[in-house]
């Protein structure tokens, strides 16, 4: 018995790469076609498509944390470069910075969302584990 059988039956394989790019795109990471959000970052309870069970993922702080990396290692090395290279005034500095990281973290955190859920549900972690898991065991 190999181990992907001992997981009560549900022996089919799940790519995590395609799972992750459908949850980027705020699509289902089962069928990739139904809508992962119902509005900015809250899931619908199931996928309108196909049915999956989305009420099982946890992914908890995992997004904003992402995003605060991701955000924090591209804009703020870039505000730096800008900085050095060109000195803008302040003012200016602040009116393309500010709206530059509020719209990279808006379009950046529903996003990594849709990527936590895809890599839960392809490796079957939390209430991705099948009938009769328990959705709160971490193991
Ligand atoms: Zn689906």
């Amino acid at each position: 018995m190999s181990e992907l059988q001992s997981f009560g039956g549900d022996t089919d394989r799940r790519s995590w790469l395609r799972a992750m790019t459908r949850g980027i795109g705020h699509r289902c990471p089962q069928c990739g076609r139904g809508r992962l959000f119902k509005s900015y970052v809250k899931t619908n309870e199931s996928c309108p498509s196909c049915g999956l069970d989305l009420s099982g993922h946890r992914a908890d702080d995992a997004p904003p944390y992402l995003t605060i990396i991701i955000v924090g290692h591209v804009m703020i090395p870039l505000a730096l470069a800008v900085k050095q290279v060109f000195d803008p005034p302040l003012t200016l500095q602040f009116a393309i910075w500010l709206p530059a990281m509020l719209l990279a973290t808006w379009l950046l955190l529903p996003a990594s969302k849709g990527a936590m859920v895809g890599l839960q549900w392809a490796n079957r972690m939390h209430g991705f584990a099948g009938p009769g898991a328990d959705p709160d065991a971490d193991a």
